[in-house]
């Protein structure tokens, strides 16, 4: 089963990229868009995002064998509800979004008789709207696909095929699972950056000028998460908030484990965890995740 017409839903820096990177390495398939915001639709087909922009959600998805939803988590509802009118017979339904078990039951519940498989690319920049996208987006990077219990093999077949021709490595894995891994590798650390950044902001005795000049100390890392977008990321913790909560508790208790031995003193107890935490960082870069070259291979070393 291959594609032959894709049609992507939100035209920000996952629809644009999603567009880009199918015009680029699917050349024979057709891509149509459709995004809610019209300067978005305007600067979408100025960029050629994908091959033709509609002003109709119905419109756009018209003789699609594939949708791809790539709205916020909590717009996924309202955006499947304005394709439904258009939906061809067979077509597939999928999405890109941050959170799994919520997204599911939205689609299932706006779309019934729909094949409905979720999907999230677990890869993104701090960067978001229609000129944020390019097509090598996926290059290298895990798409998990989970699709709900019966679905169709050959359909889940199609759609790993379709993200390993974008670049993508594929893993399929149930909702629940997915939303537990990604609330501790991704969620929580947007939280965490979130929150950093938030206290330098309010910090009395620091002044704002200060916390900028010897921001790479460590700050400006954080920073760097701290300015992804925030519709997307009100969605996520709302809509993961279970597994988000389960893991910030985990957090917290390691982190007062951690506090603890800095108030007694105890070296040997955070030096065995800062060495700990230095082999996952090699990990990472064996398995191409990350640039290995010293402080992300920015020119400046200090800090
Ligand atoms: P984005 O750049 O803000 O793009 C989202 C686009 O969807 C915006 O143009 C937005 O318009 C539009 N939109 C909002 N509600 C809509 C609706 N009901 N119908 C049609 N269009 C609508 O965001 P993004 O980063 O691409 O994120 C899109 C999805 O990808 C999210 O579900 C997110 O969880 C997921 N994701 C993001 C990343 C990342 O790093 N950014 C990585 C993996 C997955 P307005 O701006 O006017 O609202």
């Amino acid at each position: 089963m291959t594609f032959h017409k894709v049609a992507i839903i939100g035209l920000g820096l996952l629809g644009g990229s999603t567009g880009l990177a199918v015009q680029a390495y699917l050349p024979g398939v057709a891509t149509t868009g459709w995004d809610a915001d019209d300067a978005t639709r305007v600067r979408a087909a100025e960029r050629g995002l994908v091959g033709q922009v509609f002003d109709d959600p119905a419109a756009a998805v018209a003789g699609a064998d594939l949708v791809i939803l790539c709205v916020p988590v909590g717009a996924m509802s309202a955006a499947a509800a304005a394709i439904a009118p258009g939906l061809a017979d067979g077509v597939i339904v999928s999405d890109v979004g941050s959170s799994k078990q919520t997204v599911a039951k939205a689609l299932a519940d706006a779309l019934p008789g729909v094949a409905v498989i979720p999907a999230h690319p677990v890869a993104g920049t701090e960067r978001s709207g229609p000129d944020a996208g390019f097509a090598s987006l996926f290059q290298k990077r895990w798409c998990i696909i989970t699709p709900p219990e019966g679905a169709d093999q050959a359909k889940v077949a199609a759609l790993s095929a379709f993200w390993e021709a974008l670049g993508a490595r594929v893993e399929v894995m149930t909702a629940q699972h997915h939303d537990m891994v990604l609330a501790v590798t991704s969620h929580l650390p947007h939280l965490i950056a979130y929150t950093i950044v938030g206290t330098a902001d309010d910090l009395e005795g620091v002044t704002q000028s200060e916390v900028i000049k010897y921001s790479a100390g460590g700050f400006r890392d954080f920073t760097r998460i701290a300015a992804s977008d925030p519709t997307m990321w009100r969605d996520v913790f709302l809509s993961n908030k279970d597994a988000v909560l389960e893991m910030l508790q985990r957090f917290t208790e390691d982190l007062t484990a951690l506090q603890r031995s800095i108030r007694l003193g105890d070296g040997d107890a955070l030096y065995r965890h800062f060495a700990r935490t230095r082999a996952i960082r090699r990990s990472i870069i064996e398995e191409g995740q990350d640039d290995a070259r010293p402080d992300f291979g920015r020119s400046d070393h200090s800090g």
